[in-house]
């Protein structure tokens, strides 16, 4: 992560010629960064991908997702 732009789900087929044949065999979900244009599937950082992605949905929602589950 080189930068803090937003993540666009691509298409295998797009970025094919980019993807390592391993990562090919054990992703189906590419990322293009908007940002710097890198590109990012499960295995690289992931853990930081999904956090990224998650504060994007945050924001779609308007506002912080809350951690408590329903009462009553
Ligand atoms: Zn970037």
């Amino acid at each position: 992560m080189d930068c803090d732009g937003e993540l666009a789900p691509v298409a295998l087929a797009e970025v094919a010629h980019e993807v390592p044949r391993r990562a090919k065999g054990v992703c189906s979900e590419f990322f293009r960064c908007r940002g710097c244009g890198k590109l990012y599937w499960h295995g690289t950082s992931w853990e930081r991908i999904k956090d990224r992605l998650g504060r994007a949905a945050e924001l779609a929602r308007g506002g912080p997702i809350s951690s408590e589950g329903p009462t009553g």
